[in-house]
């Protein structure tokens, strides 16, 4: 007996379909009606009765355009930025960021609050961080919007429940983030997800960088952890467990520094932000908890700018250190481009040369070229962008707000 499509098959064709048009139309508005039938081969009919559906839903809009060609001019349509916002979440060791964009991707809110990571119990971090997350909601809505979701990114290994797993520089172990945010924001209505933090980095870095649509990319956090978000083929690299990229404990000198993860010698207990600080102001060698590390930071570019001799040696030494890593990910992956980010954005003009130095050193066929490495211009925000990116994602691929 032939079976004919049931209520449910048509419902997830329709779903199918919006995203297919919402889709088209973040790529290409301002366009017609016409156009998207052209180009995704849905009938005239039917994209006009889902481009209805996404309008009452308000995520599209008619704008005052029209095409002028032969024929009647055509109402254009594009994203419908105002009615919605997606809010990401960047945690680490010393700060916290919080971002919001609108449907178009359009940056709504930037916050950064100090954090003491280290410091506190999970118990607690969680806390500030949900508390954070509920300041952006509350926010949001009073300016109007209703939010598409929240994506919050931690530096370590998380699980596709949203379960941080380990992360040595928060002092985190099988820690429920997930759980704890959808409580505190008190079981919303809209999707809550934990992410690693190089991993949203990435995205957000694919979706809105300098390189954006590079289909071979490496991101590098440069934070008090070096994590890597790596797409390869134009897909984000997952793994197995879900757990790539954890680079900042690659040893690249055994008789190294000691690192947080109790071995010696790490990537990051070599070139990790708290090691440039310790290095280049050894007098602010703190004993106390990780606190921000933003004013070091500026006194270790200050101090780079004034020619500093320690200074410079500091960051040359740290530099092909970090060069060291950075080509062990371009022998392994052989990306387009390697993008440092976070702290290493402002110290970029310091430590590039020692990396590029370093990556062609140890190029086994340097004739033939390798990737370019250059400093994000998404700022310390990357990561919490991502997260919003990914709300964004999930809305394209036809998890619709409900009108
Ligand atoms: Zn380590």
């Amino acid at each position: 007996m032939q079976r004919g499509p049931q209520p449910a098959d048509f419902a997830d064709v329709r779903a199918t379909n919006l995203a297919v048009v919402l889709r088209y139309v973040r790529g290409n508005a301002p366009c017609s009606r016409a156009e998207i039938a052209a180009a995704t081969g849905l009938n005239k009919a039917t994209v006009s009765s889902l481009v209805a559906d996404l309008i009452d839903r308000r995520l599209l809009r008619e704008t005052g355009l029209t095409e002028h060609r032969i024929g009647r001019p055509a109402t254009m349509l594009m994203l419908d930025g105002s009615p919605y916002a997606a809010i990401g979440i960047e945690v680490n060791a010393d700060y916290l960021t919080a971002v919001a964009v609108d449907l178009a991707g359009t940056q709504v809110l930037s916050w950064r609050r100090s954090f003491a990571g280290l410091g506190a119990s999970p118990a607690q971090a969680a806390t500030a961080i949900a508390a954070l997350g509920r300041r952006a909601v509350n926010r949001v809505v009073k300016d109007g919007r209703r939010v598409l979701g929240l994506t919050v990114g931690v530096p370590g290994l998380v699980d596709s429940a949203g379960v941080v797993t380990l992360a040595p520089n928060l002092g985190w172990r099988d820690v429920n983030l997930r759980g704890a945010l959808i409580r505190a924001l008190g079981d919303p209505d809209f999707p809550v997800g934990v992410d690693n933090d190089a991993n949203l980095a990435v995205l957000a870095e694919s979706r809105y960088g300098a390189h954006a649509g590079t289909r071979n990319l490496v991101y590098l956090t440069g934070e008090v952890g070096i994590g890597a978000g790596i797409i390869v083929d134009g897909r984000l690299l997952r793994g197995h467990r879900g757990f790539p990229g954890e680079i900042g404990h690659i040893t690249i000198d055994p008789g190294g520094p000691a690192c947080r993860c109790g071995r010696r010698g790490c990537l990051e207990a070599v070139a990790g932000i708290a090691a440039i600080v310790s290095r280049v102001i050894p007098e602010a060698t703190s004993d106390g908890e990780l606190t921000d590390l933003q004013p070091e930071i500026d006194e270790v570019v200050r101090r780079a700018r004034a020619a500093d001799p320690a200074a410079l040696q500091a960051l040359t030494e740290v530099g092909h250190g970090l060069g060291q890593g950075v080509s062990i990910v371009a022998d392994l992956l052989d990306p387009e481009v390697i993008v440092l980010g976070g702290y290493f954005v402002p110290l970029a003009p310091w430590l590039l040369p020692a990396v590029e130095t370093e990556l062609a050193s140890r190029r086994i066929a340097p004739d033939l070229g390798g990737p370019q490495v250059s400093a994000s211009i998404l700022d310390h925000g990357a990561a919490a962008t991502g997260g919003a990116a990914t709300v964004l994602d999930h809305v394209d691929e036809g998890h619709l707000p409900t009108p």
